[in-house]
């Protein structure tokens, strides 16, 4: 763990294994709370140099953090696959995103504008000033080891803030390699600081902290729920990125091909296992059948293995709970009248054999009272619906207290904006199955979550507005 600006070390050690073959990746060593305030009031002590640095010079060192990211891609995605699972082609593209953030937030930093106001009165010159809003608290989930903590560390830097961050125990393993890029770089004691211990245990000591003024978390909505209501002692500022339950709309007029193509993408990229993810298919129903025949061909052509070989399109789960869970969703389906046109099992067979594998599945007539369609699937399972009409797809596609990413496919340009507008998503991608990139800002609606990472707006976040009056006589 980092704190202070040096590695320590503690009698507290976590084994971190590859969900693809149980074999041992690296340990990392385990803070407790003690340890946790330490690296709080180092954050704190930090923050005077740090937001009186220009933002030109907090952007040299973003950029070179960017630089080693690429100049290590391959590097960390190994990293990345090992310690989570996921295909090497998906952790690849997850640390070109990481770089992105830095990149794109080293050059947002420099245009962080106050206000000057007209003002009623000639006697006074009233204006704004955009501030740092301090220590920040982040909390970060296993499904994008790296991803996620750029997301939330590139504008906290780029603002003049200094982070205390707690990764998730699956795959702290990025995190560590980027904290030593951190110090490679040269970015000073105390900016940030890297805290894994029992989550309850440093989530205590970051919450119970007035020196924290913000709380920054991605991980499930029952947490998150939780960090909102600590927040409330000490009023903290918070980011909440969490759950979703995306519909994926395809519409008579789309195009079959193409969005049998989107929906693979998307839906199977990090093993199924991202908030993002498509949970429910409303197919129209004139092209139902020929959709999901051709989606069953489609799936039936992907390989699941070991996320390292490039051969593999799907790799490992993240554990035996998860894979269990994605299991019980299927035979929930299945139980209650679902058609299983392709999958529905674990592999365990040789390569599969050590692993948390699950077959790519398809399923057809899934329909309401299924946990499927209500709950968060987290893996490789594809449920599609039929609908009759466009009103009939919203409104079903709205019924969930969800709202982070939607997905629909047409080619009818009206109904392309009608449809965006109802959605009640924070994220719609229309004729888009991938529509993440960092100058858009990423959030949810609903229970999906609070505030925005990506674009101009994932700045703001960590800033706050300072309202400066002068009476001039
Ligand atoms: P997931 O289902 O993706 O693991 P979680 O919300 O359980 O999502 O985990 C996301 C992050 O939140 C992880 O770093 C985890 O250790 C942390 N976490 C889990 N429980 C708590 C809690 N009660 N308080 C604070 N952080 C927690």
């Amino acid at each position: 763990m980092y704190i202070n600006g040096e590695w320590i070390q503690t009698n507290n050690v976590l084994e971190v294994s590859n969900p693809a073959t149980s074999e041992l990746v690296d340990e990392v060593f385990l803070v407790d709370k003690t340890q946790t305030e330490y690296a709080i009031k180092a954050a704190k002590k930090a923050i005077s140099g740090w937001s009186a640095t220009t933002a030109e010079k907090r952007a040299v060192y973003l950029n070179l953090v960017a630089e080693k990211l690429e100049e290590r891609k391959s590097y960390f995605a190994n990293i990345i696959t090992k310690e989570m699972g996921k295909s090497i082609h998906n952790a690849l593209y997850e640390v070109q995103a990481a770089a992105n953030f830095f990149r794109w937030y080293a050059e947002e930093g420099r245009r962080v504008y106050g206000n000057t106001i007209p003002t009623s009165d000639n006697q006074k010159r009233i204006s704004t000033i955009k501030q740092p809003v301090g220590v920040i608290g982040a909390i970060t989930p296993w499904n994008f080891p790296l991803y996620m903590i750029a997301r939330k560390f590139a504008p906290a830097l780029a603002a003049g803030c200094t982070l205390i961050l707690k990764p998730a125990p699956e795959a702290p393993l990025s995190s560590v390699e980027l904290f030593k890029v951190f110090e490679e770089v040269g970015i000073p004691q105390g900016v940030v600081n890297l805290v894994l211990g029992e989550a309850t245990e440093v989530a205590s000591a970051l919450m119970e902290s007035h020196d924290v003024k913000k709380i920054t978390f991605t991980g499930s909505t029952e947490v998150g729920k939780i960090l909102m209501r600590q927040s409330a002692d000490t009023v903290k500022k918070i980011s909440m990125e969490l759950g979703g339950h995306a519909p994926f709309i395809i519409f008579p007029d789309a195009d079959v091909d193409l969005a049998v193509e989107g929906l693979v993408k998307s839906k199977f990229a990090s093993t199924g296992q991202q908030c993002v993810s498509p949970n429910r298919i409303y197919v129209e129903e004139s092209i139902y059948e020929i959709f999901a025949e051709r989606l069953k061909d489609r799936v039936s052509l992907l390989k699941v293995g070991n996320g390292l070989d490039e051969a593999n399109d799907i790799g490992a789960m993240i554990s035996e709970d998860g894979l269990h869970k994605t299991h019980e969703h299927v035979k929930d389906a299945i139980n209650k009248g679902a058609n299983l046109v392709y999958g529905g099992s674990r592999l365990e067979d040789g390569e599969h054999a050590n692993g948390y594998f699950y077959s790519p599945t398809v399923l057809t007539d899934t329909e309401e009272g299924m946990k499927i369609l209500t709950e968060e699937t987290f893996g490789p399972v594809i449920p599609l619906i039929r609908f009759s009409s466009e009103d009939e797809v919203i409104q079903k596609a709205n019924e969930t207290n969800y709202g982070l990413a939607s997905y629909f496919y047409t080619k009818d340009l009206g109904r392309m904006h009608r449809v965006s507008e109802k959605l009640e998503f924070g994220i719609v991608g229309v004729n888009d199955p991938a529509p993440f990139v960092v100058q858009a800002p990423f959030g949810g609606v609903k229970e999906s979550g609070i505030g925005k990472e990506g674009g101009f707006q994932g700045i703001e976040e960590y800033l706050e507005t300072k309202y400066v009056s002068v009476l001039i006589n």
